[in-house]
């Protein structure tokens, strides 16, 4: 079965087509003919994967999900939260946003983060949310080459590796995004089975 994704980030969409498995064929905007980039204007993730997801219906009438990310670091009350993706400025720049983390946490004992991403499916026009996080901390320099985003810079509790560490699977096991998208794999099996 098709499904849109509304994203242009190559990562995630290839993190989440090996989430749902064979049975879906997750298809990003580029390959679904659009060439848009959709704003991410409001206070909460929530708000934010509702746009996304509600722009791609209107354009594609198809079924069609979105996804919002952020990391939310204690020590910095929550920051940069829905802003990560443009936490050090407009454009979007990986490197230059893990600078701006480690400098604010340098001398900062307390480390504690968690990413959290919430899904907006659009089924039929009607839409459905899909949260899931992963608690961790915030190392003190990169670590890792994989992955995208703060990744090198975040380590899930229970293990001694960054996200930058970790292949595709590791990461899974432990991903705010495979336990948002398990949550809707499972919503979706269950409105296949009616
Ligand atoms: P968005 O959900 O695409 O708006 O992502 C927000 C920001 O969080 C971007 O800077 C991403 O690179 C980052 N981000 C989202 N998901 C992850 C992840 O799984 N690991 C590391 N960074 C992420």
């Amino acid at each position: 079965m098709e499904i849109v994704f509304a994203t242009n980030n190559a990562n995630k969409i290839s993190e989440i087509q090996s989430i749902l498995g064979s049975e879906y064929n997750v298809i990003g905007l580029k390959a679904a003919g659009i060439n848009i980039d959709i704003p991410e204007p409001h206070d909460t993730l929530r708000d934010n994967a509702l746009e996304k997801a509600r722009t791609i219906y209107q354009l594609t009438n198809k079924d069609c999900f979105s996804e919002d990310t952020g990391l939310e670091i204690d020590a910095l009350h929550g920051e940069p939260g829905v802003r990560s993706a443009r936490y050090a400025g407009d454009e979007s720049d990986n490197e230059k946003n893990i600078d701006l983390v480690l400098s604010k946490l340098n001398g900062v004992e307390n480390r504690k983060a968690r990413f959290r991403t919430v899904i907006c499916l659009i089924q039929d026009g009607n839409q459905f949310y899909f949260e899931g996080g992963c608690e961790g901390k915030i190392i003190h320099e990169r670590k890792g080459q994989q992955g995208f985003g703060y990744d090198a810079i975040f380590q899930p509790d229970g293990n001694n590796k960054t996200f930058g560490e970790m292949n595709t699977n590791e990461k899974n096991a432990f991903s705010h995004r495979k336990k948002a998208v398990a949550k809707m794999i499972q919503y979706l099996k269950n409105s296949h089975a009616c």
